[in-house]
């Protein structure tokens, strides 16, 4: 079994035929994973144990003849804010070091009944509130293509798994950009499906208006049978819901037409290679026969604003049930104050406590309207344009990240340079539009640089499409 080679349906395909079980993947994995993690550290924890439990039942399955799912022991990384019943679920937080989940996440369950193994919980920032996962109590994940660089955020240990052969694929979430930054940096796809594609049904919170599960892969084919299986309606999420999938006629490459916005090239801060690469995905696209059109977003420039205040709003509501009593005990000595005070005061780290300041500020009587309601409308307006331009072109392309990968402490003392580095990412999530991340091609001995599909709604699989088309299957 030559693991490099290894895709989901090269997985399935040679468990079901017997080639190896699924107990050998997962070992081959696992290994690579303790043994990378002293350094990478992109897992919070390894479950060793559990991982080979499932992968002997999933071998027991097809010794009896039976369908072991679609995703049958393909070994994933689980994002440490979705809970997995019984384990401890930290979302990178000193305050949740010991929280056991009471329940499985829907999508852990639909990804159970597929046959997935899971290795462990994947390292991120706390919370998911940051964009280079350097904001992890548990210590930083580094970027297994340069140890030096950061791997992105927050689902930074989901990333660098994928990218370190240290999962086949992962789960993570995307509030601003979590799964396409850090797949930009590490080189592998990650994509964030349609707002309410994927239940957020045991998943930790962070801005529920716009967080979505999704997941990573080494390729857009292993990104899409995951998405396949995570997706559709759930009784537990009220946002969820089942949609057709969309179809791109590939076959006529002249009958798509790509949109490159405008603002998304000038002002932005894109670095040189950046850019340049953009430009021959741009060419690789047209040399297709593709239309390529130029296009106009210009709410776009107050996406980062509004971004901002929304999720800052949103976390301070999110995180007020993180008290000391419901799911950690951080002292029992004084009064239910002092025990609030204690727990919040000790627990969280200083981003999640700058946004839940700046949260309740911006909610509180008097500057409600001149911040939090202005933001929305302005969100209404980045919706708006994108709607607009989805009635001339059937795709939008633009990078995913501003800059490759930058070094450790680079901008971890500079909240608002990390935040411009979800300056492409973000217009997405506060439009409900499904995005993917994709390496650009021919980047070997170079920092990966990712290109950015953003789709109309409901349409994620022309994202799926044209990916597998620009890598060649
Ligand atoms: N980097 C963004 C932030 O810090 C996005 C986070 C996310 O998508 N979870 O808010």
């Amino acid at each position: 079994m030559d693991k490099n080679i290894l895709s989901i349906k090269d997985v399935r395909d040679g468990i079901v035929s017997g080639d190896f079980s699924a107990e050998e993947v997962t070992s081959e994995f696992l290994k690579e994973a303790k043994q990378k993690n002293q350094e990478i550290n992109a897992y919070i924890s390894i479950r060793e144990e559990e991982a080979i439990a499932s992968a002997k039942e999933i071998d027991e399955k097809i010794k009896a003849g039976e369908d072991a799912g679609p995703l049958c022991g393909a070994p994933l990384a689980i994002k440490d804010n979705l809970l997995i019943e019984d384990e401890v679920c930290t979302s990178a937080s000193k305050l949740l070091k010991d929280y056991v989940s009471a329940y499985d996440a829907t999508v852990i369950k639909k990804l159970r009944t597929a046959g997935a193994v899971f290795l462990g919980k994947a390292n991120m920032d706390e919370f998911a509130m940051g964009s280079s996962t350097e904001n992890s109590a548990f210590g930083p994940t580094k970027n297994p293509v340069d140890t030096e660089r950061v791997p992105g955020g927050s689902s930074g240990g989901s990333a660098a798994a994928v990218a370190g052969r240290m999962a086949l694929g992962a789960i993570g979430s995307d509030t601003g950009g979590s799964i396409r930054l850090p797949a930009s940096f590490c080189g592998v796809v990650g994509m964030k499906p349609t707002y309410g594609r994927v239940s957020r049904f045991g998943l930790m919170a962070m801005a529920s208006s716009l967080d979505q599960i999704g997941p990573f892969g080494k390729t857009v084919a292993d990104a899409e049978e995951i998405y396949s299986v995570i997706k559709g309606a759930d009784k537990h999420d009220a946002t969820s819901r089942n949609a057709g999938e969309s179809q791109l006629n590939l076959g006529d490459p002249s009958s798509i037409t790509i949109g490159i916005p405008d603002e998304y090239f000038s002002g932005t801060g894109l670095d040189d290679e950046t850019s340049k690469a953009m430009q021959e995905t741009v060419d690789f696209f047209r040399s297709a026969g593709m239309k390529i059109k130029k296009i106009n977003l210009p709410y776009s420039k107050y996406a980062l604003s509004a971004y901002y205040i929304i999720i800052f709003a949103e976390i301070s509501t999110n995180l007020a049930r993180f008290d000391g009593i419901r799911y950690s005990r951080g002292s029992n000595n004084g009064s239910l104050f002092d025990i609030y005070m204690k727990t919040r005061g000790a627990g969280f780290g200083e981003e999640v406590k700058r946004r839940m300041l700046l949260g309740t500020f911006v909610l509180s009587a008097g500057y409600y309207d001149a911040y939090y309601a202005k933001a929305q409308k302005v969100r209404q307006l980045i919706k708006r344009d994108f709607i607009e331009a989805f009635n001339q072109v059937d795709v939008i392309l633009s990078p995913t990240s501003p800059t490759v990968p930058f070094k450790f402490g680079e901008k971890s003392d500079d909240p608002v340079q990390m935040y411009l580095s979800d300056i492409f990412t973000v217009p997405v999530n506060l439009a409900g539009l499904p995005a993917i991340s994709i390496p650009v091609k021919g980047r070997v001995d170079k920092l990966p640089i990712g290109f950015q599909l953003i789709g109309k709604h409901w349409h994620d699989s022309d994202l799926f499409s044209l990916g597998k088309y620009y890598e060649g299957q």
